[in-house]
Order: C-alpha cells, then structure tokens, then sequence
C-alpha cells in the first residue's frame, strides 16, 4: 500500500470503540472491491460474513484451503455459499513446493520442530496468502483481543508499509460475544465447536481443548503460547 493518508489515518484512529458493523460497513466505503473477508470458516469468521453481508450482498470472501483441513470445515463453507449466495474464493499451496517438501521431509514434518512447523505454515498458508492479497487494498479478519497473549494490542484498523490494510472489526468481543451473535441469528458455523474444538485450523494441527483451558490451547499444543502464530497474523 502507499503512503497512508491523514484522512484515512484519522478515520481509522476514529474507528477504535465502534461497533463491529461500524467498522465493517467503513471498510466497505472506503475500499470497495478492493476488500476482502480473510476466512478460515471459524466461530469468528461466520459471524464477520453475516455483519458484512447485511451491510453488501456483494461482500467477498476468501480462504486458504490448505489441504490438511477438516472436512466439517468444508461442510460449513458450503453452508455459508449457500446461505449467503456467495462464492468463497480458494487459494491453494504450490503443488511444486508441497511436493518438494513432502518428498524431503515426509507428510509429518511439522510436528518435528517450529522451524520446520513455520516451513509448512509457510507452504500451505502464506504462499496462497500472498497471492490472496496481490490483488487487495485491505483484509478483514477475526481477530478478537483475548484469543492469545499474541493479538492483545490489535487495533481495529491497522496500516503497514508495502502491504494490505488489516481490519479488525471484532477486537474487543468476547467469546460469550461471538457465541450469543451466532445463535441469535442462526448463523452456520463449524460443528467441530460443538465437539470441543474453539479454535480450528488444520486438523493435524489442532485438538480438543478442556474449559479450564485457553481458547487456542489447542492449536499447536506441542509449541508454547509464544510461537503460536501461522504468520498470517504477525505483527
Ligand atoms: S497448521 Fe499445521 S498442517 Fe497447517 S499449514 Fe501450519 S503446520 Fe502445516
């Protein structure tokens, strides 16, 4: 992105505070279809669509079909095109580099250590990403403030040199939140929430979490809290 403008720094400074529907129906306005709702089909995420798509019919989404996820994630997706009457755009991992890697380095590597972790990340979530965002000015995520030790000074709106807007609309909600949102609207969301999954990436990545737990205890459990990032969300 170039040089961010007084006006639109203003605008966003002005945007901490408000609601969800604020935020989303600004990102609208100021970046039309050059903004899109980044997607993993979590608790989260559904909710953003059903804010957004009341505001637009024509909201676009996309997600990053990593090849390792579960198939109630597809199921939910599904759901959602239908619902909505929307078109989830996919982006997929370079086949060339999974081969590669798999060929090295076997189907598991991940597990073997955060490098080699951040590796897969990398294969299977940020190539795809990038070449999601070549095309936008802005994204529009999920991020909640109490998720993780990792995300608690998001802003809703966040400006970085050479590189989409990101935009937060749901920083300060709270899971209660999210949940109350969901069954209030009868918005369709990933039925592994139901089974103890509050968080969910890919499914060799991620486990069932007890309630004395974090909500994100489950996703890499083998790393500590600190490492717990894909990359798509570092700051
Ligand atoms: S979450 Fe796991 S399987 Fe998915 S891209 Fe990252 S390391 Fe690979």
């Amino acid at each position: 992105m170039s040089e961010v403008s007084e006006k639109l720094l203003n605008e966003a400074a002005s945007l901490e505070g408000k609601s969800a529907e604020e935020v989303i129906k600004w990102s609208l306005d100021t970046y039309g279809d050059t903004v899109k709702i980044a997607s993993s089909f979590g608790a989260e995420d559904v909710v953003l669509i059903d804010i957004a798509a009341r505001i637009s019919p024509d909201v676009k989404i996309f997600t990053l079909d990593t090849g390792r996820l579960a198939q109630e994630t597809y199921d939910v997706i599904d759901q959602i095109n239908k619902k909505y009457k929307v078109k989830t755009e996919f982006f997929c991992p370079d086949t060339k580099e999974l081969e590669e890697a798999s060929n090295e380095l076997g189907p598991n590597f991940f597990y073997d250590s955060v490098e080699l972790r951040k590796k897969c990340c990398g294969i299977r979530k940020m190539g795809p990403l990038k070449r999601a965002m070549s095309s936008l000015d802005a994204w529009i995520c999920g991020l909640r403030k109490e998720q993780a030790v990792t995300r608690t000074n998001i802003k809703k709106v966040e400006f970085s040199d050479g590189a989409p807007t990101k935009i937060n609309p749901l920083t300060e909600w709270t899971e209660q939140d999210i949940w109350d949102y969901i069954r209030v609207n009868d918005v369709p969301y990933n039925r592994l929430h139901d089974n103890g999954y509050p968080s969910i990436g890919c499914i060799c990545c991620t486990r069932k979490v007890r309630r004395i737990e974090d909500v994100r205890a489950g996703r890499w459990w083998w790393e500590s809290p600190e490492t717990k990032e894909c990359g798509l969300h570092k700051r």
